[in-house]
């Protein structure tokens, strides 16, 4: 077992069954899974869909899954950071019991990319910041980079007895679903990640604070100058974010 690949995998055949229906999954389906392990999902997935892209990082385990996975997987030996996804066959649902090590970068990744749905596995305080609304401790850049481009819930907590080796903390299953057109419109989509990114990494300094750090402005007409981004909707960081962009391309 290595540790630093979040291998705590799940022995609860019943959570992956779970999993597998909150995806609807048809034979019409292209399914990726990130980090198939000893294949517990992955087998179930293969059952129903039409083909599963299954994507491990470790040669050892790849080594015994190979041959043991029904003819409709196919294994690749790969780190899912670093593999361009448009290099697989077109997929349209992800399924997958995240290492929690990866949650994060792993997440932007499959929010760039073209699913309609995905099932995942996070550790729970992840989850928490996944779904995390403003006003609420746990809403940070992520929240608002998953609301941006998907809708989200959580589907159900799953015990950390549910996985060998026992992980310290219980996980939660999500579902997001890709949406077609954003819930509010940004001028610059680059700016607007990135000001979130910078105003999340101050979040108890007041907006007109950073704004003079950052960008060097000192202007009293902008909007929610005396509250901190952790008290804004992610449209109220947008309507920041346009008007920002516009004052600085035009300067
Ligand atoms: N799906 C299996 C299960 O439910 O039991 C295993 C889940 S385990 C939490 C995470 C798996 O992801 C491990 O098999 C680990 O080796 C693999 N993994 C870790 N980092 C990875 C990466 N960057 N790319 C692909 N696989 C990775």
């Amino acid at each position: 077992m290595k540790r630093n690949l979040g291998q705590n995998f799940l022995i609860d055949k019943n959570v992956a069954i779970r999993e597998v229906g909150y995806a609807n999954i048809t034979e019409d389906d292209v399914v990726l899974e990130v980090g198939p392990g000893k294949g517990i999902l992955t087998r179930l997935l293969a059952d129903n869909a039409k083909e599963v892209i299954a994507i491990e990082i470790d040669e050892k385990i790849v080594w015994n899954l190979m041959d043991k996975l029904p003819k409709n997987v196919t294994l690749i030996h790969n780190d899912a950071l670093k593999l361009d996804f448009d290099s697989l066959p077109k997929f349209n649902k992800i399924v997958s019991n995240l290492p929690f090590q990866i949650s994060s970068p792993i997440t932007f990744k499959f929010l760039e990319y073209n699913f309609s749905l995905a099932v995942l596995i996070y550790q729970k305080e992840f989850a928490d910041r996944l779904i995390a609304s403003f006003g609420n401790k746990d809403y940070s850049r992520l929240s608002v980079g998953v609301y941006y481009r998907a809708k989200c819930e959580i589907l159900e907590t799953i015990p950390k007895t549910c996985f060998r080796p026992q992980p310290k903390v219980d996980s939660c299953a999500i579902k997001l679903i890709k949406r077609k057109t954003p819930p509010f419109v940004v001028r610059n989509e680059h700016f607007f990640f990135d000001l979130t990114k910078n105003l999340f990494n101050y979040r108890r300094k007041k907006i007109k604070n950073i704004l003079k750090e950052l960008y060097k402005l000192q202007k009293k007409d902008l909007p929610y100058l005396d509250n901190r981004v952790e008290e804004l909707a992610p449209e109220q960081i947008g309507e920041l974010s346009n008007i920002l962009y516009k004052i600085i391309s035009y300067n």
